[in-house]
This record gives structure tokens, sequence and C-alpha cells, in this order.
């Protein structure tokens, strides 16, 4: 049996019983589990805000392009952001006509707070932090310098449904805190993601943009009346966005469990770990102090990383590589050299198997491999 980085398991009798429910109400799209599931999320995280939405790219725009509105951000101004990372976190600042200046990263392999406040310009509006693999990094040190400096933060935690920081959601950190449901990610759906703001006038607001500009408002009082429900309003020019009934209905049963699974996730980074001591050829990027991690993967870092992958191809274990340095892509080619320390790693980093259906002899597979291949 091959082992691969990811694999999605899902409770399936129970999601089908909440699947069934909407098929026989003959409510699928947005509303019924949707706001469930919302409200749920609030539940759990203790956020004061939260909006179903059809992926975590829909919700990174959303909250660029309307923290931009909000503020009076003009074209041109910028994010400092990270190069390690999946390319939809720094595609949306383009998407908005903003401008990514990027930071390096630290030994967590996310946003160094030293570089983040040496990039920092005029220009500079917010910035937007990456908790990589779980991982909160120094996501409080970030977090205090956009308070002493006034620039917003946006929290990409895609990978961290379920992380606590100092026992909190992460995202009681960000003005905006973006979560993915996509069907790899710790709580896999089959793709969709929740925007939660701090601010009540943003989370209004990005109801409106993620369907179209409609004003529920208005579509709500006409409903109550029973009549002129083609009577709604158009505020703006907004997306089709939202989240829908299914996809809500599959997350309402895998948060019920998420503490769970990231429980075993992090156990299995404890085998990890145990296997890795005392080796100098592997170094396994540290979880920051304070962080309960989702262990959404486990990084290591290693010399010829690229051979010792196919390396590991060779024995049926599939890792994988969290990122590729975007400086690398040419839509990001202009800061190329800007941030030595996130390219290096970008070279020697790879992310070994976790998910729900690995044993302990799966890991110590994994392990023993990886030691043959890279010696101690
Ligand atoms: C997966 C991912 C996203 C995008 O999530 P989708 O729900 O697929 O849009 C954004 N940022 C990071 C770091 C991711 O890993």
């Amino acid at each position: 049996m091959p082992i691969q980085i990811f694999q999605p398991s899902y409770r399936v009798d129970e999601c089908l019983s909440e699947i069934r429910d909407c098929l026989e109400k003959g409510w699928t799209g947005l509303g019924f589990k949707t706001i469930a599931f919302e409200d749920a999320w609030k539940d759990y995280t203790g956020l004061p805000y939260a909006h179903f939405l059809n992926s975590a790219t829909a919700g990174l725009h959303l909250a660029v392009a309307l923290l931009k509105r909000h503020e009076g951000w003009d074209d041109g101004d910028e994010i400092i952001s990270t190069p390690l990372t999946f390319v939809s976190t720094n595609h949306v600042i383009l998407h908005t006509g903003l401008k990514p200046v990027f930071a390096d990263v630290d030994e967590y392999m996310c946003l160094d707070p030293i570089d983040v406040e040496r990039k920092i310009t005029t220009k500079t509006r917010a910035i937007m932090f990456v908790g990589i693999g779980g991982n909160t990094g120094q996501l409080q040190a970030v977090s205090d310098l956009c308070r002493e400096r006034g620039l917003k933060l946006i929290l990409d935690a895609a990978h961290l449904s379920g992380t606590k920081l100092h026992t909190r959601d992460p995202g009681h950190f960000a003005d905006a805190a973006i979560y993915s449901f996509q069907a790899v990610k710790n709580l896999p759906t089959a793709d969709s993601g929740m925007v939660c703001f701090q601010d009540p006038e943003l989370d209004a607001a990005v109801r409106r943009m993620s369907w179209l500009g409609i004003s529920q408002d208005t579509y709500q009082r006409s409903g109550v009346k029973g009549s002129y429900k083609w009577m709604y309003d158009v505020d703006e020019v907004g997306f089709k966005y939202h989240g829908n009934s299914i996809m809500a209905a599959i997350g309402l049963v895998q948060l019920k469990y998420l503490d769970e699974d990231n429980a075993y996730r992090r156990q299995i980074g404890g085998w990890y770990d145990t296997g890795f001591s005392g080796n100098k050829a592997i170094q396994p990027i540290p979880i920051a102090a304070g962080c309960d991690t989702s262990q959404h993967f486990y990084q290591v870092a290693v010399d010829d990383r690229d051979k010792v992958i196919l390396g590991l191809y060779d024995q049926g274990i599939f890792p994988g590589v969290h990122y590729r340095d975007n400086t690398d892509y040419p839509m990001y080619s202009q800061a190329k050299g800007s941030c030595p320390a996130a390219h290096a790693m970008s070279e020697r980093i790879l992310s070994l198997p976790v998910h729900l259906n690995l044993t302990r002899d799966d890991i110590g597979v994994v392990v023993d491999a990886l030691i043959e291949l890279v010696g101690s």
C-alpha cells in the first residue's frame, strides 16, 4: 500500500445522514446547513463572525478586497506576505490591485517579524500571515507589530483548523482569518472555506459580496412577508463565492471530530519526533511555543531533498513540498532574491505523510526509509 502525504477520511454514515437532511428538505444551497455550520464554527473558535464560502481562496480574495475598500487603500499599496505558501495567498493580492512585498521566514517556516518590520514602507497597509502546516510561528509578535504600526493582519489559516495559540483560536490575533476545508486539508469537505472578520461591518459586507452584491436584508424582509421575493436590492458588483448546504453538512460532521482527529495527527508528529531524535541529517521544523498544532503535515529539512523524494517514491512513500518559493514564478519574480532563508529552505523541506489512516507501523516505515536515504 502506498503511503500518501494526505488522505481525507469521512464518517460516511454521519455525513450521509446530514446530506440526506438537505436532499429531503430540497435545500442544498445557501442557508440551512451553511448557517448551522457558521454557528458551529463560531462556537468552536469563539470568534464573533464566520461566513461560509466555496473556498478559502474566495475568502482570501474577499478579505483583501473588503479591507482595501473599507480602509481606503490605493492601487499599488503594499501587503507584506510570505514567498513560502500556496500561490492562492499571493494571487489574491494581485487580483485586488495591491502589491505583494515578500518578507523572509523564520525557523518555523512562517513570516519572520524582524524581516517583516524591515520591509515596512509608507505604502504598507497589511500583513498576510500563513500558519504553515498548523504552526502559528511568531503570529503573536506579528500581530503586536501590526497594532504598533497601524497595519491590518490577514491570517491565511488554511492549515489552522483546530490549532490553538495560548489555548485560543489563532483567528483571534487577526482582523480577518480564512480557513480552508478543501479535500486534503485537515478538516476536509470537498471544497469550501470560512472567512472570519472581527468587524461586524465587514462581516455584513462579505455576506453581500459573496452573493453577487445582493442585499440579503431586503431579501429576508420581503421573505418574511412571503411576497416580493424578487424585489431584492443589488447594491454592488459582488461575486458568486458563497458556500452550499451539502459542503456545510460534511463540515458539520468533520468539525465534531476535529479535536480528536488533530490529537491523532499530533500523535503521528510525536512518533516522527521520536524516530528522528538525535539524527543530525534530518532537521524537523519546530512547532512554536504556545502552539497546539493541527499538525496538517510534518515538515523536515534535509540536504539533496529532490533525490531523497525520488528515493522515497521508489519505496511507495509520497511526501510533499510546502512550498516552492513563490518568487520562482513569473508574476512574483520581481522579488527574486529578497528572501534568502525562504529560498534556501524551499530546496530542503519536505512534508511527511500525516493522515488518520496511518498507523504507528506506517510511520516507522517512513522514518526508516528516510534515515536509510539521508544517513544520520
Ligand atoms: C489550500 C490553501 C489555500 C486555498 O484553499 P482553497 O480552499 O483550496 O481555496 C490557501 N492557502 C494555503 C496556505 C493553502 O494551503
